[in-house]
């Protein structure tokens, strides 16, 4: 299958931008450029807030009912699609073709479940103070949506956020990644194709600040979602308050995932181990810091690196692969840097620790033990295949490196004791906890940081909140 250029989508058409101009699109796993992408000006962003505003109108005034079966037929053409869209996704991203796939299906999940919520976006009645009043608090859709979405999951990072938005009644401009942008647009292709109306969804890549620095601020644009580095959100975060816009921030994460002495250590590899390396490491949510109780850290550290070194790296259309390239060559040389320094500062290296031939982003899935809390990767999201390993002693000690860091995304923990189990939960800052086991990501789960990592949740219920506002409505007869 051969890869294709992608457009703008404005106001129902899929179109080059006002300027003509174009950025190129690498396969990372060859370094060769497979594409190009049209970049959006300022005539174009124009051009997309006036259709968003339009757009706006129309599908507020479309039923809930209605939404959802658009909505229903939009996740039926993505999985009828899933094996092209993952082509596509694997070529652009790196990641191996099986993963490309279930996140192209998730997605159809993603929207099934955004659409089954659209019916439910209940208001109340209030109970009165007197006969005859009438207090009722309804839902109405927020207005147009801004949404800026990374790399690392194309159609995921765009689907939670234009699900929630459409479900919700708003309209909304998505700014996709310019790296890896023909997957995305499937995934509004299959909307446009289920039936949603002009100027309701639209689509735009171009430079990022750039976009952002227009959007924002705009009088059009009632809502913003990011997902991205905590650095960025601050920035994007300030901007919105300025203009008091509502936010969702979905920022990086650092997991500590704490194996206790009782838990199962050959389960707890497997499961951390397929958590670390999944999309090569580049996933907010995956375990990093990798805390392991003295008795059984010897067990660990030898299971965990011989998982690591099992793991065959390469393209990730070839049918063998089990982890693909890194998404782009920041990525390498971040991943490198973190490794050096790591070592520099006396971690030991267990497996991996270097780039894996001169062509394509591939990395070595990478184990580091013994590291000191000083090295940069124990601190920053590494964002790569590296896994960090460190002994503790007790509870407490796991339980305060735990929170150390200022984020607070995703948090891991494996024991056999459920009063262990239990104080894991309720001692960790984090915005979700999964406990002998890594399941976060469902759509009808709450999905979301708090301190650096974030405010806002991109699943569950809460995700569609994000997108309505409160009418408060008191009435009397006259
Ligand atoms: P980056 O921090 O510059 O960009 C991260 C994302 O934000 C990209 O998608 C980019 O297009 C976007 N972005 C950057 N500046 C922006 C702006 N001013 N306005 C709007 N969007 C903007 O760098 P990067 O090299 O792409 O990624 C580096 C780091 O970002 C990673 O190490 C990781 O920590 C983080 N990241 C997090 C996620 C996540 O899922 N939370 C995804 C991708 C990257």
């Amino acid at each position: 299958m051969s890869y294709q250029n992608t457009s703008l989508l404005i106001d129902g058409k899929w179109r080059p931008s006002a300027s003509g101009k174009t950025l190129a699109v690498l396969n990372p796993a060859t370094e060769e450029q497979i594409g190009t992408v049209a970049h959006a000006d300022r005539s174009d962003l124009d051009e997309a807030l006036a259709a968003a505003e339009k757009g706006f109108k129309v599908w507020r005034a479309v039923a809930p009912f209605e939404r959802g079966k658009i909505m229903r037929k939009a996740a039926a053409l993505m999985r009828e699609r899933a094996d092209n869209i993952a082509t596509l996704m694997t070529m652009e991203q790196g990641k191996v073709l099986n993963e490309a796939r279930i996140e192209t299906l998730v997605a159809a999940d993603v929207i099934e479940w955004f659409a089954e919520e659209s019916r439910r976006a209940y208001g109340r009645v209030i109970p009165a103070r007197g006969p005859g009043i009438y207090q009722i608090a309804i839902k109405e859709p927020v207005g147009p949506v801004a949404a800026f979405t990374p790399w690392n999951f194309p159609i995921n990072q765009v689907c939670r956020k234009l699900s929630a938005a459409l479900a919700a009644g708003c309209s909304i401009i998505v700014k996709a990644p310019e790296e890896t942008p023909a997957s995305p647009a499937e995934l509004l292709r299959a909307f446009v194709d289920a039936g949603v109306p002009d100027g309701v969804i639209n689509l735009v890549y171009g430079v990022p600040a750039e976009i952002s620095e227009y959007l924002i601020p705009h009088p059009v644009i009632r809502k913003i979602s990011f997902t991205g580095s905590t650095a960025v959100g601050k920035q994007l975060a300030a901007l919105a308050g300025q203009h008091m816009k509502r936010a969702t921030m979905e920022l990086g994460g650092h997991a500590p995932a704490i194996v206790f002495n009782d838990a199962d250590i050959a389960g707890a590899v497997k499961i951390i181990a397929g958590a670390k390396f999944r999309n090569a490491g580049q996933v907010c949510i995956a375990p990093t810091r990798l805390l392991v109780q003295d008795k059984v850290y010897k067990d660990f550290v030898g299971q965990f690196t011989e998982a690591a070194k099992a793991i065959k790296v390469g393209n990730g259309l070839d049918a063998d692969s089990k982890m693909g390239s890194l998404a782009n060559a920041r990525r390498v040389a971040a991943v490198e840097g973190f490794v050096q320094d790591a070592i520099g500062k006396g971690g030991q290296l267990a497996a991996g620790g270097h780039r894996i031939g001169n062509k394509g982003y591939f990395f070595e899935p990478t184990v580091v033990t013994d590291v000191p809390k000083g090295a940069r990767a124990m601190n920053e999201e590494p964002f790569g295949p590296l896994a960090l390993i460190s002994p503790f002693s007790t509870f407490d000690e796991a339980a305060e490196e735990a929170n150390r860091l200022p984020y607070g995304l995703a948090s891991y923990a494996f024991t056999s004791s459920t009063k262990t189990a239990t104080a894991i939960g309720a001692e960790i800052e984090s915005g979700m906890v999964a406990i002998n086991n890594v399941g976060l990501a469902l759509p009808e789960n709450p999905f979301g940081g708090v301190k650096d990592s974030g405010y806002g949740s991109e699943g569950g219920i809460e995700a569609m909140e994000a997108y309505l506002i409160t009418k408060f409505i008191s009435q009397t007869g006259v």
